[in-house]
């Protein structure tokens, strides 16, 4: 039997590994095989540059950074794996964990499976991903490529008006794109969008494509409006896609306590899920956030919260 599984490898599940394999648990950690819904390595894979993780003056590459996150718990005796969990059932002790071919039975788990942003679903948006297409401004809005430039950002939500806010600082211009006449965003951070001198509101307008070229990746917007089906075009070089996220939690339906939005609860200030023995870290359970330094800081909770538990149990 194992002491700790870890589902997940991205900086919460990575952190979370480095953390308990100090602690002598040898933890085995499940990161996922290489489909369309997980990626091993965790979303950060998906980008080039990345500015605020401390401890990199100069950034560091997405896929360097997480190379390095899992090498560090690697020292330690964490083991890693390309295994997607397909099942679990914790319904009682041991708790069990399943995978396509096997089944792990285990004392504890820490759950880290990350949140997926939501995109159109345009073939374009994937084209340009990364050349001006991005689900996070907070991540990617301060690069050279926006600064002093005009910059898009779809929906109409507490991000999207979040992400306009944080963009207004860096581009010339920002355009916020929502498909009605009112956002859904609370009143106070639409008014702020609204009467911010440098966004410009396209009311009642859906983006039918995202404009660019190879060379220049995102040059555009070609916007529809919902009301009078007229088509126009929006010059831009960024596109910045703020629908929301998917908490990836279908795997614990009926099992743990989720918020309507899907994401784990776990309770104030701890990582611990309803479950015992079953405690939940990084974007999995934080609707927030979101961020590579505040997942790798909730991983750290997880696995002193796991290792403080598995004490009490002895
Ligand atoms: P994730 O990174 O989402 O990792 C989840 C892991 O769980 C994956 O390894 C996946 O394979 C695995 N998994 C999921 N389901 C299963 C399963 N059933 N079985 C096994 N494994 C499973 N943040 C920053 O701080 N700075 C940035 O510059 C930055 N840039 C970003 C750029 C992009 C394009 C995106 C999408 C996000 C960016 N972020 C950035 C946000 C950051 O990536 C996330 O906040 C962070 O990765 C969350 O870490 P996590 O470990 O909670 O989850
Ligand atoms: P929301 O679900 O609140 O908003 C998503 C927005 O995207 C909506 O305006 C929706 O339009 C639009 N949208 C969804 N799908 C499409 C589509 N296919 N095409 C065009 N537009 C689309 O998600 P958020 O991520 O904004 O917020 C999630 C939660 O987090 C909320 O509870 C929010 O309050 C909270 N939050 C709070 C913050 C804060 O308090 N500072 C900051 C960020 C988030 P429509 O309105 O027409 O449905």
């Amino acid at each position: 039997m194992e002491k700790l599984l870890i589902i997940g490898g991205g900086p919460a599940a990575c952190t979370a590994a480095l953390y308990s394999a100090r602690a002598d648990l040898s933890p085995l950690c499940f990161e996922g095989e290489f489909t369309s819904e997980v990626l091993p390595g965790g979303q950060l894979m998906t980008t080039t540059e990345i500015e605020n993780f401390p401890g990199y003056p100069e950034g560091i590459s997405g896929p360097e950074l997480m190379a390095d996150l899992k090498k560090q718990a690697e020292r330690f005796g964490a083991r890693f794996t390309y295994k997607t969990v397909t099942q679990v059932d914790f319904s009682g002790v041991p708790l069990k964990v399943m995978t396509h071919d096997e089944s792990f039975e285990v004392s504890a788990v820490i759950i880290a499976t990350g949140a997926t942003a939501r995109y159109l679903g345009l073939e374009s948006e994937k084209r340009f991903l990364n050349k001006g297409v991005s689900a996070c401004a907070t991540c990617d809005g301060a690069l050279p490529r926006f600064r002093g430039q005009t910059v898009v950002v779809v929906g109409g939500g507490d991000t999207a008006m979040e992400e306009a806010l944080f963009l207004a600082n860096f581009a010339g211009q920002v355009h916020v794109i929502h498909r009605r006449d009112k956002f859904r965003a609370s009143k106070v951070m639409g008014e702020r969008v609204v009467d911010h001198p440098k966004i410009k509101v396209e009311w009642n307008s859906v983006v039918d494509e995202v404009l660019g070229d190879d060379s220049d990746g995102v040059t555009g917007v070609r916007l529809r409006d919902t009301v009078s089906d007229a088509v126009r075009e929006v010059a831009c070089v960024g596109y910045f896609a703020a629908i929301g996220h998917k908490p990836n939690t279908d795997l614990f339906d009926g099992v743990l306590d989720k918020e309507p939005s899907g994401y784990l609860v776990t309770k104030s200030d701890s990582t611990y899920t309803n479950v015992a023995g079953v405690f939940a870290c990084g974007d999995v359970q934080d609707k927030t956030y979101r961020q590579a330094i505040t997942a790798a800081g909730s991983g750290c909770m997880a696995a002193i919260d796991v290792t403080r538990w598995l004490e009490g149990q002895e």
